[in-house]
């Protein structure tokens, strides 16, 4: 049974916020999808974006017609440009939390770019998480742009090993489709998915259709296709308990996963 608000409030006003009782009745309270009807996709920043006219122009017109019938919010990755960023930075001795904000400034220029891709189609940039105008829009236009670095800035969690920021677009994709329950997330990346190696540099690669995060790291696949932390983020989800890797270059691919189709590598929680 759900704990009424006063319960609550007398817990939280007494006891510590880490006090089982007290984390007990708060996870008692129903939690609802925000967006349920929605998904997230993640459009890969080196995979896809910086591939110029090739990468984007078929995928922006599948999204012009795909958002007719789905609703996306569609997050940008940054890519070489944030590399080149890391570089520079992280041979000046610069901190997790300045890398951050320099791979921010490269996933606000790709959701700058797209933005004028699809303007046409009425589709707006929103910042932050864009709360302001988000539902209105996907009410309207079934579809936002936003940045897809999370906004830790300096704030960024450091690794202990070292300097790049640990949470980057993937993450930053995946928590946003969770904070809102939204009904999928979708990378687009420039592969059909997972393999048991880089396929860009192994020509053994097998493809994995489907895998659990569990699978995938006891076959040390966790700092692969997608940032590692997201495999943590995703089992410790309570909405998205599995995520689709897809080839966002082959055309009919992203509407096929918008219709609840397999066509990549999924991920599952457990
Ligand atoms: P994004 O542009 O979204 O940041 P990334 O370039 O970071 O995407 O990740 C996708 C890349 O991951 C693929 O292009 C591929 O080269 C690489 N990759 C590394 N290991 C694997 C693997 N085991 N299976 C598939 N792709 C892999
Ligand atoms: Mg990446």
């Amino acid at each position: 049974m759900a704990t009424s608000t006063e319960e609550l409030e007398a817990l939280l006003m007494q006891r510590s916020l880490t006090d089982s009782q007290l984390l007990d009745a708060a996870e008692k309270s129903a939690d609802f999808r925000i967006l349920p009807d929605a998904t997230v996709i993640k459009v890969g920043g080196q995979s896809v974006i910086d591939r110029g006219r090739s990468g984007l122009f078929p995928l922006v017109d599948e999204i012009a017609t795909v958002r007719k019938a789905h609703q996306i919010l569609i997050g940008t990755g940054a890519g070489t440009r944030a590399r080149h960023l890391y570089s520079i930075a992280a041979g000046l001795g610069l901190p997790a939390g300045m890398l951050s904000l320099l791979g921010s400034s490269v996933a606000d220029q790709n959701a700058a770019i797209l933005g004028q891709l699809l303007a046409k189609e009425g589709i707006p940039v929103v910042g932050g998480a864009g709360l302001s105008a988000l539902p209105l829009s996907l009410a309207e236009i079934n579809a936002v742009i936003f940045s897809g670095m999370p906004p830790y800035k300096m704030w960024m969690r450091p690794d202990p090993t070292n300097v790049i920021p640990p949470y980057r677009t993937d993450a930053g994709c995946f928590l946003l489709a969770e904070q809102f329950g939204c009904k999928q997330m979708i990378f687009v990346k420039d592969e059909n998915g997972l393999y048991t190696e880089n396929p860009k540099t192994s020509a053994n690669a097998v493809f994995i259709p489907k895998i659990s995060v569990d699978e995938m790291k006891a076959k040390g696949l966790h700092d692969s296709i997608l940032e590692f932390p997201v495999l943590d983020l995703l089992q410790a989800a309570r909405h998205i308990r599995e995520v689709q890797v897809i080839n966002g270059l082959v055309p009919g691919n992203l509407t096929r996963a918008l219709n609840g189709e397999h066509v990549g590598t999924i991920i599952t929680a457990s």
